[in-house]
């Protein structure tokens, strides 16, 4: 199939040949160049010999070139011996042509046509040679992409102090010292560490559920070993110390809030209609990961369809997968489901803030820490008391009647007032706080003495 482009747009006026490709080309753009230059000088003799600085010679697509010259200068170009023929009158101008400019105008419009047709002639061949050669280029093409593709992974795997995977036939995922290479290249950038986390899954022990505070690390721990899986099925490196990886036949995720609102689906429906997908393909060697199954729904409706789902995981699909959540009461099906354990990626409380730790370990989450990691995004404090009253309340009323929202009817409202005049924040004291008493020289001691007065005449005022 002989497949002939359109010439560019521009080829007709010629141009897209570069000079020195071919010499009569070259030559034929000279003759025209020269022709112009001749133009010129002919205007500038045609001034000396009417004794009309003000005449031109100009050009338009109706006449081509012509003198012209203003109304009142007609007159001298007119007579008959002047050498000049008459064209046009316009209101302010005549116009007029001679034999010379002709003979240049003529130069120009031929070489200019030769040129063109020179430029159309390489063109053609050019196209001709190409589509000889499409096999060659497309595979060349081909060839050139796998190895970028190949030179790509293998700088990733130098650069990243990657390791090779061991591929298995037996469905196990058993990950040493894993990493997401995104989220570490963004934390390297900000010079801070990102924390390798193991990952084994075995036949016997193939549903991990991950609890843990939100900001904790389980997103990042389900995609970094699904990537882990994929980049060793494509033959790469993985970013791992090691990595034995047995073959899956697919890999489901479930992860992120990508909010499909534009096109008509809630949150909430997008994460059914995923879960259902996975839920009717996967097999038992598939690598499933979930995450958050049901948060975008009520609590107890959330709850209660992440446990059964976890249930058809563990018992129907059999697929290794990682499960993270942060529903407390999903660890009560380790005692029902033998292949599942339980883990949490940790953190701690030191002197009331929260420390996300990033690390893995086994065991539930002990609490959510909810409250805490509100208070870490910087919501004020007097909404975190509050939150902590409701939540003190409501986990009373569940104990003593069942119901979530029992109890909190006599949470009285002025609280919030109350809380929010005493927890109103005092610059004073804060700046008091922030001080380094030790790391202060004398000079350095009363300079801030000063500052701390200027700010405490601030708050007066
Ligand atoms: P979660 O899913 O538990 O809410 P994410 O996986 O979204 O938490 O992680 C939140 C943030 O924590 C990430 O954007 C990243 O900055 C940091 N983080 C996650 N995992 C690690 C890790 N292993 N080491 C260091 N930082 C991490």
């Amino acid at each position: 199939r002989a497949l002939v482009p359109s010439p560019p747009t521009e080829r007709s006026q010629g141009g897209f040949i570069a000079a020195d490709y071919d010499h009569a080309l070259d030559s034929l753009r000279e003759t025209s160049g020269n022709a112009r230059k001749a133009i010129a000088a002919l205007e500038a003799r045609y001034r000396d010999e009417t004794g009309t600085p003000s005449l031109k010679i100009k050009h338009n697509k109706v006449l081509g070139y012509f003198i012209e010259v203003p109304a009142k200068h007609g007159d001298k170009l007119m007579a008959a011996d002047s050498g000049f023929t008459h064209r046009q009158t316009m209101a302010g101008a005549v116009r007029f042509n001679s034999i010379g400019l002709h003979e240049e105008a003529t130069r120009i419009a031929e070489a200019g046509a030769h040129a063109v047709a020179a430029e159309e002639a390489h063109f053609e061949t050019l196209v001709g040679e190409v589509i000889e050669a499409r096999k060659a280029i497309a595979a060349t093409a081909a060839a050139l992409a796998r190895i970028d593709v190949a030179a790509a992974l293998a700088e990733r795997a130098v650069e990243g102090d990657w390791s090779r995977p061991e591929m298995r036939d037996e469905p196990c995922l058993e990950i040493v010292g894993g990493r997401h290479p995104v989220v570490e290249a963004a934390l390297a950038r900000s010079g801070e560490r990102f924390v390798a986390n193991d990952c084994t899954l075995a036949q016997a022990n193939r549903l991990w559920l991950i609890g843990g505070p939100n900001m904790g690390g389980k997103s990042t721990f389900l995609r970094q070993n699904a990537l882990i899986l994929m980049l060793a099925q494509a033959g790469s490196y993985v970013p791992a110390n090691s990595a034995r990886v047995g073959l899956a036949d697919r890999l489901f995720s479930r992860v992120g809030a990508s909010d499909n609102l534009a096109r008509g689906r809630s949150t909430f429906m997008v994460e059914m209609v995923e879960t259902a997908a996975i839920l009717s393909q996967a097999t038992e060697r598939s690598f499933v990961i979930l995450d958050e199954v049901g948060r975008g729904t009520s609590t107890y409706d959330g709850m209660a369809l992440a446990w059964a789902v976890v249930e058809a995981v563990h018992e129907q699909l059999q697929s290794r997968c990682l499960f993270a959540t942060h529903y407390h009461e999903l660890s009560r099906l380790a005692e029902t489901c033998d292949a599942l354990s339980l883990h949490h990626v940790r953190a701690r409380e030191w002197k009331g803030d929260l420390v996300l730790l990033h690390e893995l370990a086994t065991g539930a989450a002990d609490r959510s820490y909810g409250l805490s990691v509100a208070k870490l995004a910087g919501v004020p404090a007097p909404v975190i008391k509050r939150a902590k009253a409701v939540l003190d309340k409501l986990e009373k009323g569940r104990e003593q009647t069942g119901g979530l929202g029992a109890g909190l009817g006599d949470l009285p409202l002025f609280a919030v007032t109350a809380q929010a005049e005493e927890a109103r924040p005092d610059p004073l004291r804060e700046a008091i706080e922030q001080i380094d008493v030790d790391a202060l020289s004398p000079r350095e001691a009363l300079d801030t003495l000063y500052a701390l007065q200027t700010t405490a005449r601030e708050t007066d005022a």
